[in-house]
């Protein structure tokens, strides 16, 4: 499959890694929307959040218990905000399901 995230888990396509085990990896986003900008992803490929079903979503609970060691292993101490954009109107770039974490200074405003 021809997924840029998949090339990335694999290790094919290089990023800045943040935090890495079996079932996901967490790296520096390319195009910062933030001072700190880090990407989370399933190895596993799962679209979007629509994707997720009781046959995947251990990896997704994993994921959710490592957010916050992660946020700390980028540097960040004072809060962050966790985005997952799914599908069209959302604007999902990346078919490959993956959670934002921004922070590192104080975010301008709210969406949610
Ligand atoms: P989304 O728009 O929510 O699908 O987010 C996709 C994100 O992936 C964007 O913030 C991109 O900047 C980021 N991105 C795309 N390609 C790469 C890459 N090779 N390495 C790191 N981040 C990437
Ligand atoms: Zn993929």
């Amino acid at each position: 499959m021809d997924c840029i995230f998949c090339k990335i888990a694999s290790g094919e396509i290089p990023s800045k890694k943040v935090y890495e085990d079996g079932d996901m990896l967490a790296f520096y986003d390319i195009n910062p929307m933030a001072k700190v900008h880090v990407l989370v992803i399933p190895k596993t490929h799962i679209d979007n959040i629509d994707g997720i079903n009781a046959e995947n979503s251990a990896c997704v609970a994993k994921i959710f218990g490592k957010m916050g060691e992660i946020a700390k292993a980028a540097g960040i101490t004072n809060g962050y905000r966790v985005i997952s954009n799914c599908g069209r109107d959302a604007k999902q770039s990346v078919m490959h399901l993956h959670f934002h974490i921004l922070g590192g200074e104080e975010l301008p405003e709210r969406l949610a």
